[in-house]
């Protein structure tokens, strides 16, 4: 089997590295000097190399273009207070990519590859990871099949590749969130669960109109009766009702299974904090701002980790929330961070090292 100290590495001859304005890292937008880079033929993973970042080549009539094998996943790294860099839990993150993967008909990527590979890369830019608050190295692993055919069947051929982008704060400001009852972003047997190119493309046009509207994002609601509350935009959700926390359970396979939800639930049980993972609809939810007990409403993710909502549109009405008031959502964005930082113990096995 090949391991990752074999990963050819092709040198820059200059770095990008001063060109970055270090006070204006819009999410996503610039990258480092080099990418990981890998092909897959005859069953096995095969030219794996980093070298510069750079433009690809590709056949137009390349099948991912056309048909969508296509799946990514999104992953931080940090410098703790130390100066050591870690990636926050990674391996759920190569569980969830085989899951994508398998769901639409694409190879495994194995651990030495998606794991060391990334630990390789990271360790050759970690001047590039931004040492503020809220700031990190956003990791991207992605993906696509590339056989040069206009026939409807899995391709025989991929590319996997990973990006590093150093990151600012994604959603900084509280959001203001429509909740959607016409359009759909999956349904039950679909490919709501996979982290697959098409699912984001799907879900431009509600975003987009909900933006016209004045809101951020969407709170998006089951295919069949646009009342059952799924996830919001691309975070998993989670209300505090009662003091306790509800977020929507998975066994539909219509929402993402968030590594930030799974901290984030961890992090609630041990505070004490008891959470349910079960169905919840919008009549609930009302019922419980009517009544006074909804206290908070977040998105997780590994984008933004916690997104306070300050707003919830549904049906001509507002439900508002005051965001200073926050006081659990704000707890765990906390302890995450200080998780990351080095600053609380990693009770959980977290952080992996680079
Ligand atoms: C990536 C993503 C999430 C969040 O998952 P994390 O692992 O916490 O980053 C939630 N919902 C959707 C639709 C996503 O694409």
């Amino acid at each position: 089997m090949p391991a990752a100290k074999d990963i050819k590495i092709t040198k820059i001859t200059k770095s990008k590295i001063n060109d970055l304005d270090w006070n204006n890292l819009p999410f996503g937008k610039y990258f480092t000097d080099y990418m990981l880079e890998a092909d897959y033929a005859n069953g096995e993973w095969v030219s794996v190399a980093i070298k510069p970042y750079q433009p690809l080549t590709l056949d137009p009539a390349l099948t991912a273009l056309h048909y969508g094998q296509s799946i990514f996943e999104g992953i931080k790294a940090y410098n703790n207070v130390d100066g050591e860099t870690y990636i926050f839990r990674p391996h759920e993150n190569l569980i969830r990519f085989n899951k994508s993967a398998d769901r639409m008909c694409m190879p495994e990527v194995p651990e030495w590859l998606f794991i060391d590979g990334m630990r390789q890369l990271i360790e050759l830019e970690k001047q590039w990871i931004p040492n503020k608050e809220n700031h990190a190295l956003y990791v991207r692993p992605f993906m696509f099949s590339t056989d040069a055919l206009l026939g409807v069947r899995p391709s025989l051929t991929y590319k996997f590749m990973i990006l590093l982008s150093p990151t600012g704060p994604y959603f900084a400001a509280p959001m203001k969130i429509f909740v959607e009852e016409k359009y759909t972003r999956a349904a039950p047997g679909g490919v709501g669960f996979s982290k697959n190119a098409g699912n984001y493309g799907g879900s431009l046009r509600a975003a987009t109109e909900a933006q016209k509207m004045g809101y951020d994002q969407v709170l998006w609601t089951d295919a069949h009766e646009h009342k059952w509350l799924q996830e919001v935009g691309m975070m998993n959700v989670f209300f505090l009702i009662d003091n306790k926390a509800i977020t929507p359970s998975l066994e539909e396979g219509t929402i993402l299974k968030g590594v930030t939800r799974d901290s984030v639930i961890t992090v609630l049980n041990d505070l004490g904090i008891s959470v349910e993972e079960r169905p919840i609809n919008i009549d609930e939810l009302v019922q419980a701002y009517e009544s006074g007990r909804l206290q908070e409403v977040f998105g997780t993710g590994t984008a933004a980790t916690i997104a306070l909502i300050q707003e919830l549109f549904y049906n001509g009405k507002q439900m508002l929330f005051d965001v200073q008031q926050c006081e659990i959502a704000n707890k765990v964005k906390n302890i995450l961070n200080e998780v990351r930082y080095g600053l609380l113990p990693d009770t959980h096995n977290w952080l992996v090292k680079v």
